[in-house]
């Protein structure tokens, strides 16, 4: 059966995908990171959330920079039929694994649910049968709306709301492209518990737990969680609300994490402050859209401008396995120093300021930018492959994930 891709916007969600898209898009990031040259990194990784953004370059760049094998987990679903052809993470999964493997590399694939028991039964056995015994990196960049608790059974939601006070601002519809006013409510206490729950540091310490009891470590161990605090215009919604405390609490499993390391004596564990980049999430998260299109149009002027590929390959190969490591007082890793430097920083409020309903497309900012990045993320506005590309659903099917 003949299938015809489609862009379908709903609101700010991308609910078509194009499989081709998303394949020249793994294409181009590996490209990116062996322009790069090698680098001595790790061998052994276990990507929790691999299957876009963030998670995804961060198994492409250990993959492509450092040779590494990989296990990647993520909750994405594959072809069905010709109204389910699944997601773009699958697609982005499934075609990493073609091209590591072409390269000689392991690529194993989980989908499924990352906070489940089984799920961490099922790689840890993995781990010891298959893939030599032991990782030597673990990269934690699960962003979900919800978890189900493994040990009480109970469905948390995150939120990502302020807390104590409603927020104002505009926002940009990207199926309408046009700015709207927008006003989000302050946090419900169940909010804010849900969101901690979801996105915070339990899981991540659960799965360290795990892999430590079962000796799945290496002496030179590391694991990462990818934290956001962002400039002062976001704090409300974000670094002060609940997606914020979500991270605090991550914060405080790092330490935590980073003792019992110690006194195993396996390495240690790593916050990155990651910068903002154009991903599913941040298309949704009120006001940031508006930011990143000031941000974006001065940091592309300044050649610094990063898309997830760029600034985790930079995070990796410099900071976590090279010689420039960048800590603040707290000891988080700061590779979102480029985004806050505040010379900049200065420069985005005073673009922000000028920015209105009817200018925001135009040169001003980097509108253009954003809106590319935000359909390359399902396989859309990618050069060289058509929006309306023709596909075999038989051929989606046969691809192995
Ligand atoms: P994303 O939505 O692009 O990717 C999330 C990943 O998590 C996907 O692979 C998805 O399949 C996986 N996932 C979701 N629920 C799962 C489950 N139950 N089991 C297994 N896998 C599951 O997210 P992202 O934007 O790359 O964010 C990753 C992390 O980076 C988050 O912690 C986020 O807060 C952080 N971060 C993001 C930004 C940004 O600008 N996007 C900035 C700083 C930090």
């Amino acid at each position: 059966m003949r299938i015809v891709t489609k862009r379908n916007l709903v609101g700010n969600i991308s609910k078509g995908v194009n499989p081709f898209g998303c394949k020249k898009e793994i294409e181009n990031q590996i490209q990116l990171v062996k322009d790069r040259g090698t680098y001595k990194g790790p061998k052994k990784v276990l990507v929790l959330g691999a299957s876009s953004s963030y998670g995804l370059a961060s198994r492409i760049s250990t993959a492509f920079g450092s040779q590494a094998d990989t296990i990647g987990v993520s909750f994405e679903r594959g072809p069905v039929d010709e109204k389910n052809i699944g997601t773009a993470g699958w697609y982005n999964s499934a075609y990493f694994k073609q091209y590591a493997e072409e390269s000689g590399l392991i690529a194993k694939n989980f989908i499924g649910d990352a906070f489940s028991k089984r799920m961490k039964t099922d790689v840890i056995a993995y781990i010891k049968e298959e893939f030599g015994g032991k990782v030597d990196l673990v990269v934690y960049s699960i962003a979900s709306p919800k978890r189900i608790h493994p040990e009480t059974g109970i469905v948390y939601t995150s939120a990502i709301k302020p807390i104590g006070q409603a927020v104002e601002g505009q926002n940009i519809n990207l199926e309408k492209e046009v700015l709207f006013d927008q006003k989000i409510d302050p946090a419900t206490q169940e909010e804010i518990e849900g969101t901690i729950e979801v996105m915070g540091g339990e899981d991540w310490e659960m799965w360290i737990d795990e892999l430590l009891e079962n000796d799945c470590l290496t002496e030179d161990f590391k694991t990462v969680l990818y934290s956001y605090i962002g400039p002062e215009c976001t704090h409300e919604f974000y670094h002060k609300g609940t997606l914020g405390l979500a991270k605090k609490d991550a914060e405080k499993a790092q330490k935590r994490i980073s003792k019992k390391l110690q006194r195993e004596n396996k390495g240690q564990a790593l916050i990155s402050v990651s910068k903002v980049v154009t991903t599913k999430a941040s298309a949704v998260i009120p006001i940031l859209p508006l930011y990143c299109i000031a941000l974006y149009k001065l940091m592309l002027k300044q050649g610094t401008h990063e898309t997830s590929i760029m600034h985790k390959d930079r995070l990796l190969r410099e900071m976590i396995y090279g010689d420039h490591p960048e800590y603040d007082e707290q000891g988080r890793l700061r590779p979102d120093n480029w985004e806050l430097d505040p010379k900049l920083q200065a420069e985005v409020k005073e673009l922000m300021g000028k920015i209105n309903a009817e200018n925001f497309k135009t040169e001003l900012t980097a509108y253009d930018q954003f809106h590319k990045e935000f359909m390359n993320l399902s396989g859309f506005s990618v050069e060289g492959v058509p929006d309306e590309s023709e596909i075999e659903l038989e051929v989606l099917k046969q691809l192995t994930i």
